[in-house]
């Protein structure tokens, strides 16, 4: 059974994407906690990141470097941004595909709830 994302890669859910490669694809988030919230996830479905594998090291890199090239983009990298990975109950994870948040666009308080 594919989950939403998975349906957001094959285009059988409507998402507005502002990134796309060969590994990997960035969406803004359909409910928004700031002024850009895009979610950035592998096209290969790994369920959440605990669960990576040394396979997936290479992958891991490029979303983490794919983060820099969202950001800028989105006009994120001199002001500043945060990127979050919910993983589990206690996480706060709801879908089942690993996924990077990328916030930014105002201050973000610290700790997170
Ligand atoms: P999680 O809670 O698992 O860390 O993050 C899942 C995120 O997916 C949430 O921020 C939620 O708003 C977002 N989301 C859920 N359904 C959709 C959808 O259909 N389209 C988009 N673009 N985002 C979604």
């Amino acid at each position: 059974m594919p989950t939403l994302f998975e349906k957001i890669i094959a285009r059988e859910i409507p998402a507005e994407i502002v990134y796309e490669d060969d590994l990997c694809l960035a969406f803004r988030d359909i409910s928004a906690q700031a002024p850009v919230h895009v979610l950035l996830i592998p096209k290969k479905p790994i369920p959440r990141v605990g669960e990576a594998t040394e396979e997936d090291q290479d992958l891991l890199g490029h979303l983490l470097l794919k983060v820099g090239v969202v950001a800028e983009q989105l006009g994120l990298k001199d002001t500043g941004f945060r990127i979050a990975v919910n993983h589990g109950k206690d996480g706060g994870e709801t879908v089942p595909h690993m996924h990077i948040h990328l916030l930014g666009g105002r201050p973000l308080t610290w700790p997170p709830g």
